[in-house]
């Protein structure tokens, strides 16, 4: 008889660990508290005849009336008198694995599976007050127009008009490359500890500098905050985000092609109960009983009537505020990390979701919208243009024309109107968010919103009256945000007890970010820490790392090195090798991505650089021209261009490093070296490249990198 698991909790956690122990011949329940599948992930019909926008007392009888209408099986396609919402707006960033990977195995009705509904987007834009926004490339620049778009961004970013210095640009990078190279152990110790904002040194820096390159990034990030968040985090998947950007052959970010329950979880869910997955909706798991060192039961709660639950493996997979009071005492003296859910789960915050309906479609961006000025730290996706197949004319009454969903994720700062979010009612709420977008959209002469527009809101039912002082807001569904030093705090999906395990976005995992791809990676090594205990023969899931240049391996090695000798990070071994290569390929006409360190960090300069490749298309030149630069940028540009001599810093002290360094470290094993250069792309060195001829006397100072025939 296959063994019973039983998983607490039915969101992306949830229903990840059910389709890989399905698939797996288990025998799988779930018990989730709610009337919709996905958890935080989830849409949720809004009837707007019933005019709740969300209220939770009207919302509950909305959502009664969608359940008699057979929402949750209504067709693709069919008419449906409710408009869809979201308890927050979908992002896919181009780095995730995981999530894809079970969407990619998850059918679609009869038309290929989840993940082919996924949309590219190409732009961020970056909306500030009474200002124009500046919109960033997504992608990796495809044509001539992408790539002078990407010369203005950059232009705009350091241009006078938004005050960010050629040097504070210059320290900004030189963190994310320290950050790049730096090893594993000192990021997880180190940069764990400091926040993001004092690591970037944003505190004596301009205030555009704080603006756009500390909170901007930190806020398209869930809700982290510059000040509070772990380097850790932000710094990585930062780096994972710019990796996308600078792949020429990468997927883009994504959104969904249509609601999220439609294009996603209610598919996913069908295919689930097809395969044999038990899923109960309004149970609310009460009590976890652990008896004789195992967990034995749980209790949950389904209208009125309570039910003992019993089975061989255990998986939570609830929030962390909503496992943190479950826990009990004999559960700790078996696993103490289980007793510091208690602090972590006041590491949360707010972060929901407002759907505005509109009369007309208003394209912001082919991306989402990041509102850098405003206080309620708005983020937003105009949704119409990415559900091309959507009927819009079949939802509601027929009139919204386009969809604006906003995520408000700072709900204690002043807004427009002098009061805090948490402070107003809902329809204050509406009415601040709607003026902070107008505030940043309609600008320079331009109006893109008008009050005409809206048709409808509606605000997440998660927000409601605070059972203490009705005068103030309560959020039944917080958000875990890694905060500075909290890594100690999160437990791994094992637990020491020998059948319960974790499965959700606060677990200790590589994607270390409280995500739908972090509650997929979770669910996944709660999956095969099962499959081990229960000595299943069945194939362990796959899990990712986080992608790490294989050209910067020698660089993380050296730091590996020096982090573990008590020392600090330094950029002499990339400095070595930045002349190293340099003289090699004055040695030998190597034909690389360029002569500056760009060269050697980033695919994107081996890209622009290579034979063919666009720095040899006449038309860029033009194209910079069309977006005129300064002269000076254009210089500072050219210095990076190929068939110009860079001066390399300190040549002797650098020479003296790459020599005593290469004399002894094993890193200087081809093996790293060929695989670097592989990735540099086919003109440059050949996989089978050795570095030979190393002359230990540093008085000669002279590297050759030959070429193996
Ligand atoms: C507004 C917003 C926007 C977001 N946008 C993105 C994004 O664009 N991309 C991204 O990757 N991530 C995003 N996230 C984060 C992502 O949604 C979550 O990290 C992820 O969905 C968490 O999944 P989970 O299964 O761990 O937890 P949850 O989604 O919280 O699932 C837990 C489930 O347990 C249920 N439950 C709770 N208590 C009980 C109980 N006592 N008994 C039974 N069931 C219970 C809940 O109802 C829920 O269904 C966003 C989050 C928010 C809030």
């Amino acid at each position: 008889m296959a063994d019973k698991v039983i998983i607490l909790g039915g969101g992306v956690g949830g229903m990840s660990a059910a389709h890989e122990l399905i698939e797996r011949g288990f025998e799988v329940e779930i018990y989730e508290r709610q009337i919709i599948a996905g958890g935080k992930a989830r849409s949720i019909p809004v009837m707007e005849g019933e005019d709740d926008h969300g209220s939770k007392e009207k919302h509950i009888k909305a959502l009664e009336k969608w359940i008699d209408l057979r929402g949750p099986e209504a067709p693709p396609g069919g008419r449906r008198p409710w408009l869809p919402g979201e308890h927050g707006f979908r992002f896919f960033p181009n780095f995730y694995r995981h999530i894809t990977n079970t969407m990619a195995r998850t059918p679609y009705y009869d038309r290929g599976t989840c993940y082919d509904n996924l949309v590219p987007t190409s732009q961020v834009l970056v909306a500030q007050y009474d200002a124009p926004g500046i919109i960033m490339p997504e992608r990796f620049p495809r044509n001539l127009k992408e790539v002078a778009n990407a010369v203005k961004t950059m232009l705009y970013t350091i241009s006078p008009r938004d005050k960010i210095a050629y040097e504070d640009i210059e320290h900004f990078f030189g963190c994310m490359w320290r950050i790049m190279t730096s090893c594993k152990e000192r990021r997880l110790d180190e940069y764990e500890r400091i926040g993001w904002w004092e690591f970037i040194g944003a505190e004596h820096r301009s205030e555009a500098y704080q603006k756009f390159l500390a909170i901007g990034l930190t806020r398209s990030l869930v809700a982290a905050k510059a000040q509070t968040a772990s380097t850790k985090t932000v710094g990585d998947i930062a780096v994972q985000l710019q990796l996308g950007i600078a792949t020429p052959e990468a997927n883009c970010n994504r959104l969904l092609n249509g609601p999220t329950n439609l294009s996603w979880i209610q598919p996913w869910l069908n295919y689930l109960i097809g395969k044999g997955v038990s899923y109960s909706f309004e149970s609310t798991v009460q009590e976890i009983e652990c008896r004789n060192g195992r967990i034995v039961s749980a209790t949950v709660e389904c209208k009125g009537e309570t039910r003992v639950v019993t089975g061989d493996w255990f998986i939570s997979a609830l929030p962390v505020e909503r496992i943190a009071p479950l826990i009990t005492k004999p559960m700790v003296d078996i696993d103490p990390a289980l007793g510091k859910l208690t602090a972590l789960a006041r590491n949360v915050q707010w972060m929901n979701g407002i759907q505005f309906y509109l009369n007309r479609e208003v394209e912001l961006t082919h991306g989402h919208a990041i509102f850098i000025d405003s206080t309620w730290a708005l983020t937003a996706v105009s949704q119409r243009q990415f559900w091309k197949d959507l009927d819009f004319e079949k939802w509601g009454d027929g009139k919204t024309k386009g969809i604006l969903s906003v995520d408000i994720s700072e709900w204690d700062k002043p807004g427009l109107n002098g009061k805090k979010a948490i402070d107003c009612t809902r329809e204050e709420i509406a009415k601040e968010v709607w003026e902070q977008l107008k505030k940043s959209l309609n600008v320079d002469g331009q109006v893109v919103l008008y009050d005409a527009d809206l048709h409808y809101w509606f605000l997440d039912p998660d927000i409601v009256d605070d059972p203490d002082d009705p005068t103030r807001q309560s959020n039944v569904e917080p958000l875990l945000i890694n905060r500075i030093n909290t890594w100690r705090l999160r437990p791994d999906a094992a637990t020491l007890i020998p059948n319960f395990f974790l499965a959700s976005d606060y677990v200790r995992t590589f994607t270390d970010l409280a995500t739908m791809e972090g509650a997929n990676e979770a669910a996944r090594r709660a999956v095969n820490a099962i499959l081990t205990r229960s000595k299943s023969k069945a194939e362990h899931c796959e899990i990712w790392d986080l992608h790490e240049p294989d050209i910067l391996r020698p660089m993380r090695a050296y730091d590996e090195a020096r982090y573990n000798a008590g020392l600090p990070w330094d950029d002499r071994f990339a400095v070595a090798i930045e002349a190293a290569l340099k003289m090699g390929q004055d040695v030998v006409g190597i034909q690389k991505g360029g002569d500056g360190p760009l060269a050697v960090m980033s695919p994107i300069a081996n890209e622009y650089s290579k034979p063919g490749g666009l720095i040899e298309e006449p038309a860029l030149t033009d194209a910079l021209r069309m977006v005129g630069p300064p002269q000076e940028i254009f210089d500072m540009l050219a210095e990076y261009f190929p068939g110009r001599n860079l001066n390399i810093p300190g040549t002797e002290a650098v020479e003296d490093a790459a020599l005593s360094l290469m004399g002894g470290a094993d890193m200087l094993d081809p093996a790293h070296w060929s695989s670097s250069f592989a990735e540099l792309g086919p003109n440059s060195v050949k996989p089978e490249t050795k570095l030979q001829d190393r002359e230990s006397s540093a008085s000669k100072r002279k590297i050759t990198i030959t070429q193996k025939d």
